[in-house]
């Protein structure tokens, strides 16, 4: 895992020895499930490292610092093969984490990774996000809302600022020139209860793809309404 290590020191994080060799049987445990589903495209040793793990773990640099006394209630919203909720575990073992998968395959993967990482306070959570957010035990519940390559920002925000409580914020991981993505996201980022705060830059050398944070405050509640049904926010966004 030394690519990881670098790559991740360049960010002002420092993983230890015990922590990356999390990170080494994740991702003999992702190869080994990959052959068998389709869990992601990128498989290489050094890609992962790169493109999965480090890029995870840059989220945690739109975190306010944390307030001790309790928990940092965390949920990941399409998470896939654990990202970037999973690295983000291994790297703060005392987040209480929410992983938000609607694939089933993709959710016994989670389940068997975390008895395999030996992970304690991460609920894994098969359902789509449109009906996850209406359920009372998750809706306004979170901290911090994170997601990465799920859906264009403008229907991304219908389906994770519900989860978020007010005064959190949601952490949205893109890539490339997004500026138009935003304007075109500022109507629903409105109605949802936002407010656009800060968009991050994350420069390294090892991501020359333009990488970014977008962070968006919860100032005050979701209409209940939204998210409306599966396949509307993607369909129909709120532009
Ligand atoms: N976040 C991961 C996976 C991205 S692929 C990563 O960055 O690698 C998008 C994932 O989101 C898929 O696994 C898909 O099943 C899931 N997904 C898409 N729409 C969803 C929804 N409405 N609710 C829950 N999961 C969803």
């Amino acid at each position: 895992m030394e690519k990881l290590f670098a790559c991740t020191k360049k960010l002002g994080i420092n993983l230890n020895s015990e922590q990356l060799e999390q990170f080494s049987a994740y991702y003999a445990e992702l190869i080994d499930w990959n052959r068998r589903f389709n869990l992601t495209a990128i498989t290489g040793f050094e890609e992962v490292q790169i493109k999965h793990f480090c890029d995870s773990l840059s989220a945690v640099l739109a975190f306010k610092s944390p307030d001790t006394t309790q928990p940092l209630r965390i949920i990941d919203v399409g998470t896939g093969a654990g990202f970037p909720g999973v690295p983000l575990k291994i790297l703060l073992p005392g987040i209480s984490l929410t992983l938000l998968e609607s694939t089933t395959k993709k959710a016994a993967f989670l389940q068997h990774l975390q008895e395999m990482l030996g992970l304690r306070g991460v609920e894994i959570v098969t359902g789509r996000a449109e009906e996850a957010a209406h359920e009372e035990r998750y809706r306004e519940k979170f901290d911090v809302v994170l997601s990465r390559a799920v859906a264009p920002l403008p229907s991304l925000v219908e389906l994770c600022l519900p989860f978020c409580s007010v005064g959190g914020r949601f952490i949205a991981q893109k890539k490339g020139d997004i500026s138009s993505e935003i304007d075109r996201a500022a109507k629903a980022i409105k109605l949802m209860g936002g407010a656009l705060s800060e968009i991050k830059k994350i420069d390294l050398e090892e991501f020359p793809d333009e990488r970014c944070l977008v962070v968006i405050e919860k100032v005050s509640p979701t209409p209940a309404n939204y998210p409306r049904r599966p396949g509307m926010a993607v369909k129909r966004p709120l532009v």
